[in-house]
């Protein structure tokens, strides 16, 4: 820190990119396929106007994902990847946060910026989540749902407790996983004003690099999140990135074919990993929560990286025997399963 700076944060530590050797990488719940072959088209269509400002009412895609989701278009917005629109929603909507003690890495560290106290509520030992925990306790709500890092969702009903609870506390749901076999609480925001869902482009629609999340709420909550969105940055979603998004909402069969795909690798190697004495989390994302007892701390992440392949571990205490491995294709996830017989054995 220079001398210069006048506030002290802890930032969000990415999954790593590394550029020194070729990993099979694993390790931040990337999509193993390609964008739609629609989105490559529109993105390069597009940036053949890139000297003009893009949209920043973003009507083509506004319309194009309000008619696959069927709701109107003015309750949902985009931001430059979900984790903005997260950002916005502690922005307007918290004096207070909660969330629980195990879950997406990046909601303290946007508590902290935007100077909201937050407390964070322990899940249960199996680490599922008992939404009375959160009853008679102040604060906006954030749950990712399916949670992350363990895979484990939720059923909208139960959200839907907390939402008829307290009318007047607002709850975010993060359904950055929702596509990979959970139920969406979507369809709960047309009787819940107090109710936001935050979804992504990054996973199920193979966008991560070109950054579209979206939030879809009440129109009131929409528009509050349209207020800080203007007054931060009117022209979030580039030009090329609006145009991708209407190309993958085009193509929802190549979508639904590739979450299907990863539904199945992800059954086959957690039956694979339990053969082999894992202990496997009830996962409904694009990824494993697994641990093993003859591998205790980050003895499976460093072995598997001598081998080339990239995965995603913690120091927190409760989950540092945890390992984290994004489903990729079937052949990469029978490399994987080899390689880790072969830890196995040494
Ligand atoms: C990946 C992820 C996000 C962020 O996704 P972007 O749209 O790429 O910013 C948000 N929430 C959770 C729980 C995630 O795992």
């Amino acid at each position: 820190m220079s001398r210069f700076m006048k506030r002290n944060l802890t930032p969000y530590t990415p999954g790593e990119q590394p550029r020194e050797r070729k990993y099979l990488k694993l390790n931040t719940n990337e999509s193993p396929f390609p964008p739609a072959p629609a989105a490559i088209a529109r993105a390069a269509e597009a940036m053949a106007s890139a000297q003009l400002y893009c949209d920043p009412a973003m009507t083509a895609l506004r319309e194009a994902f309000a008619a696959v989701y069927a709701i109107s278009p003015e309750r949902v917005t985009f931001g430059n990847g979900s984790d903005e629109l997260l950002n916005f929603a502690f922005q307007a909507f918290c004096g207070k946060a909660l969330f629980p003690d195990i879950t997406y890495g990046f909601y303290p560290v946007f508590a902290a910026l935007n100077g909201v106290p937050c407390e964070e509520i322990p899940l249960r030992a199996d680490f599922t989540l008992a939404p009375e925990d959160y009853l008679g306790r102040e604060g906006t709500i954030f749950l990712a749902n399916p949670n992350a890092p363990t895979g484990l969702a939720l059923p909208p009903e139960e959200i839907a407790r907390l939402l008829e609870a307290d009318p007047e506390r607002v709850v975010v749901v993060d359904e950055a996983y929702v596509d990979f076999g959970a139920e969406s609480c979507l369809g709960l925001t047309e009787r819940y004003p107090n109710l936001l869902v935050i979804g992504t482009f990054s996973k199920s629609r193979s966008l991560a690099g070109a950054r579209l999340g979206y939030a879809v709420g009440d129109a009131g909550l929409i528009g509050d999140l349209e207020t800080i969105r203007y007054s931060t940055n009117p022209y979030n979603v580039n030009r090329m990135t609006q145009a991708a998004g209407v190309g993958v909402l085009e193509s929802e069969d190549y979508t639904r074919r590739n979450c299907a795909a990863i539904a199945e690798n992800r059954t086959c190697l957690a039956a694979a990993l339990r053969e082999l004495g894992f202990a496997v989390t009830d996962s409904k994302a694009n990824f494993l929560f697994v641990s093993h007892p003859a591998l205790p701390g980050d003895g499976l992440y460093r072995a598997l990286r001598e081998k080339g392949i990239l995965v995603r571990r913690w120091s927190a205490p409760r989950i540092r025997d945890w390992t984290r491995i994004t489903i990729g294709t079937r052949a990469e996830m029978e490399k994987l399963c080899e390689a880790v017989r072969e830890v196995l054995k040494s």
